[in-house]
């Protein structure tokens, strides 16, 4: 367990990604978790809870995230073919013990709002990060095949957890968007990595950015 990378490699990459964009990752000390699935985690830590970000002081998850995966009696009833997704998950935690900032608000920092986004993971949740008028939405998994769920937000997949709350909580941010006009961005966008969301009768389409 907890190769880099973690699960199947995923979050292998990020410090590669990471230099590739200068990014320096002793400059980060602020971690917002969407959710806790092993491709949006893998990246933080190594084997042992070995932090990756050695300078995070805050890592916000949803406190409904962090309660589902350090659930034992949940984590014992899981399949086997699961249970590795909560061993990393709780490695990941350990990692940042005393850095994390269970949160159920939505203001969480000057100028971001968490979004809560149920379904997906029992604390799902996205980020709208507000600068001078200019709205960028983080949707975590939303959608994990963009050109298909945003014209059909009724399509789910075996990720989503509790799949007609998903499908529920994918269309009623997809009219938000559309109608708040907000940049989308996702963990599965295709690139561009930016977009937004149009409304097409009674669907939706997604324009990205240029
Ligand atoms: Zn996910």
């Amino acid at each position: 367990m907890a190769e880099p990378g973690g699960l199947n490699g995923w979050g292998g990459r990020l410090q590669d990604a990471l230099a590739a964009a200068a990014i320096d990752p002793l400059q980060i000390d602020t971690v917002l978790l969407t959710h806790a699935h092993a491709d949006h985690i893998g990246g933080l830590a190594g084997p042992l809870a070995t932090p990756h970000f050695k300078n995070v002081q805050r890592l916000f998850v949803h406190r409904d995230e962090l309660a589902f995966w350090t659930d034992e009696p949940i984590h014992a009833a899981a399949p086997d073919a699961f249970k590795p997704y909560f061993e990393l998950a709780k490695n990941a935690f350990s990692a940042y013990d005393g850095r994390l900032v269970p949160f159920h608000h939505e203001d969480i920092l000057p100028g971001i709002q968490a979004v809560p986004l149920p379904g997906h993971t029992p604390g799902h949740t996205g980020f709208l990060l507000n600068d001078d008028g200019d709205a960028l939405l983080i949707w975590g998994d939303i959608v994990h095949f963009p050109h298909i769920q945003v014209e059909r937000p009724q399509v789910t997949i075996a990720f989503d957890g509790e799949p007609a709350r998903a499908a529920s909580t994918r269309k009623q941010l997809l009219d938000r968007v559309a109608t708040e006009r907000l940049i989308v961005s996702g963990m599965h966008f295709n690139a561009p990595a930016t977009g937004r969301i149009v409304r097409e009768g009674a669907s939706y389409r997604l324009s990205y950015d240029a």
